[in-house]
Formats: C-alpha cells, sequence, structure tokens
C-alpha cells in the first residue's frame, strides 16, 4: 500500500469514526473514569483546609493533615460522604453498608505524603458505589422515529471518594527539557469523587453526551460546578476489535475529551491496519497538538501496594443510609422534567431544553413565581431568550452550554421575563413587537418595561384619548358624519386614518365601539 492509499485508508477511518450520524462501531470500545471535585463543600475532605483552592496563593492553603505532616490525624468529612452517596444514587449505584479507605502508595512530586487515599474493592466492596446504570439520550439519534425511545444506558462500575492530589505546574518555555516545575498543594486533600464506567461507550459522541447529563445531575444536585476549572477531569481509556487498551489520563475539557477519543480511534485503526499490534499503555492528549502520547510506564494496580488507611476507622453507614439521603435529596433533572411535562403541561421538546441546564431551568422557574404562566414563559425563554442567545455566541465554543447562557441571565432577570409574558397575555401589546422590544432588551441589557415606555409603543386603551383623536378626524373631514348614515364602511375608514395617525398603537376594538357612538350622537 502507498502512503497515499495509505491516508486515504486513514481518513476513511476517521470519517467513520466521526459517526456523525449516530453510526455504532461495535469494534470500538470507549470507558470513562471521571474526577468530579466536590466544590460546594466548605473544607478539603479530611481536613479544615478550604475546598475552594482557587483563589487562594499558592500554597496557602494547607495545614499539617493535607500536607502528611507526622503525627497529623485525617478527619473524615461527613458532608462529604453525603454527597458522594447523593451522587451514587442519582447515578442508580447500590451504597454498601460499610465503607473503608484505602492507602494508594506512589512516589510523584504532587502527592505531599507519598500516598493518596481513596478506596479499593479488590478485598472487600467498600467504595462509597457501585452497579450503578444510567441512561442518556443520544439526540442526533432521537430525531430518527425507530430509534427514538430506545436511548442509550451505561453501566457504573463503582464510584469512589478520595482526595485529590496536589497540582504541578511545568516550566513554560521552548526548549525541550524543563529544568524545574512548581508545586501547589492548595488542591491537595479536596474532596473528589471517581466515577467508573464499563466500557460501554462506542463513539466519542455519546461519550460527550453522557458527560453533560451526569455533570448537569450534579449541579441539581449542588454538589459541584462543573463550570470551575479542573472540576471536572477524565481518563479514558479506548480499545479497538479486541485489541490492547489504551488509557489517555487527565483531560480537563469535554471537547479535548471528544477529540482525543478520534485521535485514538484513528491511531489504534491505522496501527492494526498495518498490523502493527497496539501497546497497552498511558497516555497524555497534547493539547496544543491535538494527538496523544506516550506518557511514563504506567503501574500495575499492584504496584501501589493498597492497604487499609489505619488512620481512618471502617465508616458504618447502615442499611437505611441510602433512603435517608434518598429522601433528602434536591429534586433531579429527571424529576423537574416529569413536573414540567406533567403539572406544567409543557412539550416534551420544552421541558428537555429547560431542563438541560439548571441555570435556566431555574430562571425559568423564578419568573413563574412572579407570572405563573408557564406556556407564555416558556415559550420566551425557549424561543425567543435562547435563540437569540444562541445567535449571539453562535462562534462561541459550545463545550459549555452554562457559560454560553451566562450572558443572557446576567442581562435579563425573571421579572423582565414575567412582565413581558403578562403583557402578551393581556394583550398591552401584539407578540412582534414584544419580540422586537425582546431583541434590544437583550442586546442592550434595558429592561422591557423600560423600552416600551422609551419607543411610545404601548397600546392606547385610555377613551379619552381615542376620543380626541376620532374628534380631530371628524372636524377635518365633516363630510364623513353625513356619509356615514348610508354608508357602513365609514367607521372602518375612519378607524384606518385613526391608526395611521397611532402607529398601530390604538386598541382597534374599542376605537370602532368610540367611532360609532361619536357618528350616531353627531
Ligand atoms: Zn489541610
Amino acid at each position: 500500500m502507498t502512503l497515499t492509499e495509505s491516508k486515504t485508508h486513514q481518513l476513511g477511518i476517521s470519517l467513520n469514526n466521526a459517526d456523525d450520524d449516530g453510526n455504532v462501531d461495535e469494534n470500538i470500545k470507549i470507558g470513562l473514569e471521571i474526577h468530579c471535585q466536590l466544590t460546594r463543600l466548605d473544607t478539603k475532605l479530611f481536613c479544615g483546609c478550604f475546598s475552594n483552592y482557587r483563589d487562594i496563593k499558592p500554597n496557602e492553603n494547607t495545614c499539617p493533615i493535607c500536607l502528611g505532616l507526622p503525627g497529623s490525624l485525617p478527619l473524615l468529612n461527613k458532608k462529604a460522604v453525603e454527597y458522594a452517596s447523593m451522587m451514587c444514587i442519582s447515578l442508580n449505584c447500590n451504597i454498601p453498608e460499610k465503607i473503608t479507605f484505602y492507602r494508594k502508595n506512589y512516589f510523584y512530586p504532587d502527592l505531599p505524603k507519598n500516598f493518596q487515599i481513596t478506596q479499593y474493592n479488590s478485598y472487600e466492596l467498600s467504595s462509597i458505589g457501585y452497579d450503578g446504570l444510567i441512561s442518556y439520550y443520544n439526540e442526533k439519534v432521537e430525531s430518527d422515529s425507530e430509534e427514538k425511545s430506545k436511548g442509550k444506558t451505561v453501566r457504573i462500575k463503582r464510584i469512589q471518594l478520595e482526595e485529590d492530589p496536589g497540582k504541578i505546574i511545568y516550566e513554560e518555555n521552548n526548549s525541550k527539557i524543563n529544568n524545574y516545575c512548581l508545586i501547589d498543594y492548595n488542591r491537595a486533600g479536596v474532596a473528589l469523587v471517581e466515577i467508573v464506567t464499563e466500557p460501554d461507550f462506542r463513539n466519542a459522541n455519546d461519550v460527550r453526551l453522557f458527560l453533560n447529563k451526569i455533570t448537569n445531575i450534579f449541579e441539581y444536585l449542588g454538589v459541584s460546578d462543573p463550570n470551575l476549572e479542573g472540576a471536572v477531569r477524565c481518563d479514558v481509556n479506548v480499545s479497538v476489535k479486541g485489541g490492547k487498551k489504551v488509557e489517555i489520563k487527565n483531560i480537563s475539557s469535554f471537547k479535548d475529551v471528544e477529540k482525543s477519543i478520534f485521535y485514538e480511534i484513528t491511531r489504534q485503526k491505522t496501527l492494526s491496519m498495518h498490523e502493527i499490534s497496539v501497546k497497552s499503555e498511558t497516555r497524555h492528549w497534547d493539547e496544543k497538538r491535538k494527538i496523544t502520547i506516550p506518557a511514563r510506564t504506567k503501574e500495575e494496580e499492584d504496584e501501589y501496594k493498597y492497604f487499609p488507611e489505619p488512620d481512618i476507622p471502617r465508616i458504618v453507614l447502615g442499611l437505611d443510609y441510602r433512603e435517608k439521603i434518598k429522601n433528602n435529596m434536591p429534586e433531579l433533572p429527571i424529576e423537574r422534567l416529569k413536573r414540567y411535562v406533567d403539572i406544567h403541561k409543557l412539550s416534551d421538546h420544552v421541558s428537555d431544553i429547560l431542563i438541560n441546564n439548571k441555570k435556566i431551568s431555574d430562571f425559568y422557574e423564578e419568573s413563574l413565581k412572579i407570572y405563573n404562566s408557564p406556556k407564555e414563559i416558556s415559550n420566551w425563554i425557549v424561543n425567543e431568550l435562547l435563540s437569540k442567545t444562541n445567535e449571539l455566541e453562535k462562534d462561541e465554543s459550545p463545550d459549555n452550554q452554562s457559560n454560553k447562557h451566562r450572558g443572557f441571565i446576567s442581562q435579563v432577570t425573571p421579572q423582565q421575563i414575567a412582565d413581558i409574558a403578562k403583557l402578551i397575555e393581556e394583550k398591552s401589546i401584539n407578540r412582534n413587537i414584544a419580540k422586537d422590544i425582546f431583541g434590544k432588551s437583550i442586546k442592550t441589557g434595558e429592561s422591557p418595561l423600560k423600552l416600551i415606555k422609551n419607543v411610545e409603543i404601548e397600546k392606547i386603551q385610555d377613551s379619552e384619548t381615542i376620543r380626541r383623536y376620532i374628534g380631530e378626524v371628524l372636524s377635518n373631514e365633516k363630510h364623513l358624519i353625513e356619509q356615514s348614515s348610508t354608508n357602513p364602511n365609514v367607521a372602518n375608514f375612519i378607524l384606518g386614518k385613526i391608526m395611521k395617525k397611532t402607529g398601530g398603537r390604538a386598541d382597534p376594538q374599542l376605537t370602532l365601539k368610540l367611532i360609532r357612538e361619536s357618528i350616531e350622537h353627531k
């Protein structure tokens, strides 16, 4: 095979894998390890240092416990166990009666203790969650009627609670050798939940949908804000045609997760096409070059020499723990969806759009509290607000839906949406004028009510004002009164004149009624 042929083949493979039509390649297996920080906690997992390390000077958010100094003892954050349990329940995992922490031993500069406190299921089932299952929709498949109700599911192997390591910051220069790196332990000890899936994904698009779905759930639970830098990181493992599994480590954007999968599938297929066997290895995602590169040789599980953490006793949650947590959980997106469809009588489609972003859903709920009209309010949010915002921000990366819509939320308030919905329902302004006002409101940040006043497009419903206009017309064209007794169209003719004078703002029914009264009394 010539080089060109090989490249064409490679391109062919790449296109096949692009899988934008929802095609499934059964030869591909993709599994995920998602690390999600519990960013809503006040403190770290085993000490009183702040959970939010982001705005603190390097190495100032540390204490003897998270630095692992001799004599210090970890104290488990109870809230972290509760938050992690909520995540387990939302992904339909079991929670064991007892949980145990283990030491995972390895030497790496980001780990001040030279071990990480984590969970381990080899000796006993002791991680906070196991055997879950969650369904997610492939929107592109969803539009196909045959596939519509199928959805897709992924099995969750386990969920474990562990501490985040510190951060290594590499020297930025152009030489190939890094002479030094900087270490910041502010993040060391922050509570992290690791979610391990079975290799149930077949393409990158599904992975992206799944990640969006679960991070949305975590936002609803109020345990984690996925928009914070580094709050959600993924390891991805990919194997093609029953070949060896390759793990790509520590990717922090969902867009890059998707790209790295495309790249890795193409790489592995090309290797096997040339009869070169794929090595089982760990690779890194090079964000700049958009390729995966080999990483340090990965330790085998037994090289970590796991043993139970002697400083934390086994924690007995009890048999009814899951039920207790479940009963006090915030409303999940799926529950909210059901409420929108069943009680608010919104369509599946509209409800889906609303719940897919907690900020938008909350915005809808806030607007409803001010003016209770689910149909009108949802219509304004979905058909005007979101479509306008999408138009305005079309060239922005779609990677982060929340960021994408943050713009409008800062400009338009629930009060404004409620006001405009009310004006429409009370027929104070017509829909076209309202839309116009709305577009301006999003661009300028001005309140719709103020804009309406500014351009004086409020409907004229005041009888006195309308009578004045009628008087003006009749005094200029006195013959109209005479004609009115024989010609029934005169009233409409006068109405036309008044509409022209008022720029269409006069209430037509009221005006016509008043015209008839005036003509009869003359
Ligand atoms: Zn600390």
